[in-house]
C-alpha cells in the first residue's frame, strides 16, 4: 500500500508518522518547504481542558457583541461568499448544548490520548520538543467570568479531569515567577505545552530518516479521477503524481482541495496572530489563557509566545494592526510586568481550519474509495495531531479504531 498526503502541517506529518511506523510507504506533498504555517507559530498548548467545542451556546451572542470592536478577539468579515453563508448557517445550527453534550467526551478522550502519544514521542532519542507538563491556567479578572470558569471546572471534574479553582492569593503561590493582576484562575494540571517549531522540525527530520518521501514546493491544483477512485494529483507545474490512497490534510485550504473533487466541505480559516518575545522578558512558569481577552501566553524555552484573535475573513487577509494591538495591550492588564506592546516584535499569522461544529473531519469520504480527510482541527490541531494521525492510520490499515469515529465523519454535512 502507498499513501500520499497533501499537506505537511502537524496533521499531515502525524499521519505520516503512524503510517510509517506501520510499515506503509508514505509521501507528503506541500506547496511550501515544510518550514512555516499554522503548525509552527501557534501557542503550543496540549489541552485536555478544551473539551467544549467552538460551536457552543452563547458563542454567537458573544461574537455579535465583539463584531463592532476593532480590537476584539473575534471577528467575521462580512462578504458575499456562499461557502461562508453555508458555514455560518451550520455553525448557528450546531452552537447548542446538544452539540456540547455529544462532543465533550470525545474531545476529552482525543486530547488525553494525544497527550499520552506526545509523552511517548518525547521519550524517543532526538525528540527534544520542549514539552513540559505544568498544566495551563485560565486567568480571569471579572466576577461573571469567574462564575463561568468555575462551572467549566466542575464539568471538567465530572469528566474526570483534575482542576484547581484558585484565588489571587493562591495564584501567587502557584505562579511565583511573575506578578499577576487578576481576580483568580483555574489550574488544569493535566494540560501541557511544547515548542511547535521544534516539534515540526524534529518530526520532519525523523520521517525523512525513516524513509518518508517529502515533496516540497508543489501545490496541488486538481485531481485525475475515475471509477470512484482518485488516480492522481495534478501539480501547479502541470505534472501528475499517481496515487494509491490519498489523505487531504491541507489545513484551512482543505475545502479548496475538496472543491476540485466536487466535494463541498464546510471549513473556514480562522486567522490568528502570535508574537514571540525573546530575551529578558519576565516569564510565567505556567502557560495561561487570559480568558476575557482570549489571549494565550506560553513560555517556550527562553522565549514567551503571545497568541490570539480569531478572524474569519478569507484566506488572504492582511495583518490587522488593530487586532494585534488588542492582543498586546491585554497582556500587561493581567501580567503588569510584561510590557508586550511597543517592542517591535514581528507578527506571525496562521489560519486555523474551523469546521462548523468544532469537531475535526477524520475519515474516508463516501465519494471516492481511496480518499481520506484529516482536517478541521481549529484551535486544537497541535494538541490533537498525534491522535488524528493514529486514527487515520487505523482507518487506512483497516484496524479497530482507538476511539469512536462517528462524530468525526467527513460526510456529516453532505
Ligand atoms: C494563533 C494560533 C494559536 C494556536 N494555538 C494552538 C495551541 O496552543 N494548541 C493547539 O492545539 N492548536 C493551536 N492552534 C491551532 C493549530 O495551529 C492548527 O489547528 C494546526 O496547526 C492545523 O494543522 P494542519 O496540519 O491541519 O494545517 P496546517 O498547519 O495549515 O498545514 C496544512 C498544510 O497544507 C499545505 N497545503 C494547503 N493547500 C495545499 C495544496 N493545494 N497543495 C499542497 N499543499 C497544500 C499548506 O502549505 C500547509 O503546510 C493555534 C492556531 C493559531 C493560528
Amino acid at each position: 500500500m502507498q499513501v500520499t498526503i497533501v499537506g505537511g502541517g502537524i496533521i499531515g506529518l502525524s499521519t505520516a508518522y503512524y503510517l510509517n511506523l506501520a510499515g506503509v510507504q508514505v509521501s507528503v506533498i506541500d506547496r511550501g518547504d515544510f518550514s512555516d504555517g499554522c503548525s509552527y507559530g501557534n501557542a503550543g498548548m496540549i489541552v485536555p481542558s478544551h473539551f467544549i467545542p467552538l460551536a457552543a451556546p452563547g458563542v454567537i451572542r458573544q461574537g455579535l457583541k465583539w463584531l463592532l470592536d476593532e480590537t476584539s478577539p473575534f471577528h467575521i468579515k462580512p462578504r458575499l461568499d456562499l461557502d461562508l453563508v453555508r458555514w455560518l448557517y451550520l455553525f448557528a445550527r450546531n452552537a447548542n448544548q446538544k452539540n456540547v453534550d455529544q462532543s465533550m467526551t470525545l474531545l476529552r478522550d482525543m486530547n488525553l490520548l494525544s497527550k499520552y502519544l506526545y509523552q511517548d514521542l518525547k521519550k524517543q532519542p532526538g525528540f527534544d520538543i520542549g514539552m513540559e507538563e505544568k498544566g495551563i491556567l485560565m486567568l480571569f479578572k471579572s466576577e461573571h467570568v469567574r462564575e463561568e470558569e468555575a462551572r467549566t471546572a466542575l464539568l471538567a471534574n465530572q469528566l474526570g479531569l483534575e482542576t484547581r479553582v484558585l484565588t489571587a492569593a493562591d495564584l501567587a503561590q502557584v505562579e511565583p515567577s511573575v506578578k499577576l493582576d487578576v481576580l483568580g484562575g483555574v489550574h488544569y494540571p493535566g494540560d501541557a505545552h511544547l515548542i511547535p517549531s521544534s516539534l515540526m522540525k524534529i518530526l520532519k527530520k525523523h520521517l525523512q530518516w525513516a524513509g518518508v518521501q517529502f515533496i516540497p514546493n508543489t501545490a496541488i491544483t486538481s485531481f485525475r479521477t475515475g471509477k470512484n477512485q482518485i488516480k492522481g494529483v495534478l501539480t501547479e507545474q502541470g505534472k501528475e503524481i499517481e496515487v494509491d490512497r490519498l489523505v487531504l490534510a491541507g489545513g484551512s485550504w482543505s475545502s479548496n482541495l475538496a472543491r476540485s473533487l466536487k466535494i463541498a466541505l464546510p471549513l473556514q480559516g480562522g486567522k490568528g496572530y502570535s508574537m514571540t518575545l525573546t530575551g529578558h522578558t519576565p516569564k510565567p512558569g505556567i502557560p495561561s489563557i487570559l480568558v476575557e481577552a482570549r489571549v494565550a501566553i506560553t513560555p517556550m524555552g527562553n522565549d514567551l509566545r503571545i497568541a490570539g484573535t480569531l478572524e474569519i475573513a478569507g484566506l488572504n487577509s492582511p495583518v490587522n494592526p488593530k487586532r494585534v494591538r488588542g492582543i498586546l495591550q491585554a497582556v500587561p492588564t493581567y501580567y503588569p510586568e510584561i510590557k508586550a506592546s511597543g517592542q517591535n516584535t514581528p507578527v506571525w499569522s496562521g489560519y486555523r481550519p474551523c469546521s462548523p461544529d468544532g469537531l475535526p473531519y477524520i475519515g474516508r469520504h463516501q465519494r471516492y474509495d481511496n480518499l481520506y480527510l484529516n482536517t478541521g482541527h481549529a484551535m486544537m490541531g497541535l494538541s490533537l495531531g498525534p491522535v488524528s494521525g493514529l486514527l487515520m492510520k487505523e482507518l487506512i490499515c483497516e484496524e479497530h479504531p482507538s476511539l469512536p469515529l462517528g462524530l468525526l465523519d467527513p460526510n456529516r454535512f453532505s
